[in-house]
């Protein structure tokens, strides 16, 4: 039976008690994104799917095992995004952005999909923002996106976070290393899981990405790539330290992190965060000097990364930060009576048009029906109308916090409404000063 009761392993419902704290933390990614210059770029849920092999890479485990393809109803391979970067990129040469003028800074906020074993902190659908910098080569860039990762997380209130960065080299570079690495790991072929196996020829850094304990073991003792950088990339790595000092954000040179996608090149950086168990990447990033030629279009040095929504939400919970909740009823207009309740939608109206929250009876409830529904909404003030109310044109507006009564005429509410809002904060404020 088909089960239309149920969500899809690994997918969750984003439910409306909990939204406020993705729109804090959306807003939050935008607004700290537009003081670096990035802004928002949309580009679709599905690409075709030579977008990813091209550029994530065949050998990784993204493509070769997470990838949701199918083939749509006109032939077309299809596969819905497992990250955002290559669609990014196919969108700007597209559209010819890297014509205009150099760097371009875009950002996002997505859904991604990969078929994973769903776990805490892993899901078949999940959520990243994140950056990309288009055309820009000196590390003062990288410097400058990691800066901004690293400002994201503080501005949401990510606390025990650490950063870790390596170089991977560029293609020049690692000829060497991938030789060491494959005569290393040739001595041990009989271990690697039958994936790296097939790797070992063909890709032998993705091993080192390889989740299976066996595999990880064996990663241990490898050759690093840092020992193995060319001069140029070797100074780039030093002078993106020096501006990482510069700005004062503390790091740490991790030199086994190689990053699960083929398309980096140079610097890889990771935030870890110290609360949130083993899915502890909360952000992955790093340059990708080679993917704008290989995508077609002219060599473009480029940089970015991305952040997984969901953990930062699991550090949150883990941290127990309370954010923001914005209110969500400011008045509650309850009415007795057909002529109450067109008036209610006339003053309803009216006070939606100058941006008030304001709600009325919907369902025909009577008073007490209509009281106890303002009150488990949340609703800052009431309302009630009836007969009396409608013939002397005035009401009681109830402070539903204090229970305080106060008279208003009917006209001109949205002024009378403003005033008991703003007293009402500042009383709360006085109050918190009081208690501090
Ligand atoms: P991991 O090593 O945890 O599998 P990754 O290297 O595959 O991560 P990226 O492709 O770099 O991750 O994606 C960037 C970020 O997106 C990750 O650091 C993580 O926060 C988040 N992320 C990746 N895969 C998932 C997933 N299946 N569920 C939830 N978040 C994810
Ligand atoms: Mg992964």
């Amino acid at each position: 039976m088909a089960e239309i009761n149920r969500a899809v392993k690994g997918t969750n419902d984003i439910l409306p008690s909990d939204v406020y704290k993705w729109q804090f933390v959306e807003n939050k990614m935008l607004e700290t994104a537009a003081l670096f210059g990035f802004s928002e770029i949309r580009v679709p849920v599905f690409e075709h799917t030579e977008v990813f092999k091209r550029s994530v890479g065949d050998t990784t485990d993204v493509v070769q095992k997470e990838m949701y393809t199918f083939d749509d109803k006109g032939g077309r391979s299809i596969t819905l995004r497992p990250e955002l970067t290559a669609g990014v990129v196919r969108s700007v040469l597209e559209n010819g952005l890297t014509n205009g003028p150099l760097p371009l800074k875009v950002c996002y906020i997505g859904g991604c999909y990969r078929y994973e074993k769903p776990q805490a902190g892993r899901l078949r659908e999940f959520h990243q923002f994140g950056v990309e910098c288009v055309g820009a080569a000196a590390p003062s860039a990288d410097a400058e996106v990691i800066a901004l990762a690293k400002q994201v997380l503080d501005n949401i209130g990510i606390q025990k976070v650490s950063l870790e960065i390596n170089s991977i080299g560029c293609p020049e570079c690692r000829k060497k290393y991938q030789e060491a690495l494959k005569e290393y790991f040739r001595k041990n072929i009989d271990t690697l899981c039958a994936t790296c196996r097939d790797r070992l020829e063909r890709n032998p850094m993705r091993i080192l990405d390889c989740k299976s304990p066996v595999c990880k073991g064996l990663c241990e003792n490898a050759p690093v790539i840092i020992d193995y950088l060319c001069e140029d990339c070797e100074n780039h790595f030093k002078e993106v330290k020096k501006h990482l000092d510069s700005a004062e954000i503390k790091y740490t040179v991790n030199p086994k992190i190689v990053r699960g996608l083929d398309y980096y090149t140079r610097t890889v950086f990771e935030f870890v965060s110290g609360d949130i168990g083993a899915q502890s990447t909360v952000c992955g990033g790093g340059r990708y000097d080679g993917l704008i030629a290989q995508m077609g279009g002219q060599p473009t040095a480029s940089l970015g990364f991305a952040m997984g929504i969901e953990r930062l939400m699991m550090v949150l919970e883990a941290q127990k930060t309370e954010l923001p909740k914005r209110a969500g009823c400011d008045l509650y207009i309850a009415a007795m009576g057909n002529n109450a309740s067109l008036k209610a939608t006339a003053l309803c109206n009216d006070l939606r048009t100058d941006g008030f929250k304001v709600q009325t009876d919907i369902c025909n409830k009577g008073l007490k029906a209509q009281m106890k529904y303002a009150d488990k909404i949340g609703a800052g003030f009431t309302l009630v109308l009836g007969d009396n109310e409608l013939e002397s044109n005035k009401a009681n507006l109830k402070n539903m916090q204090t229970g305080e009564l106060c008279e208003v005429t009917l006209d001109n509410l949205a002024d009378q409404l403003f005033s008991a809002i703003n007293k009402n904060a500042l009383e709360n404020l006085a109050d918190s000063i009081i208690k501090e």
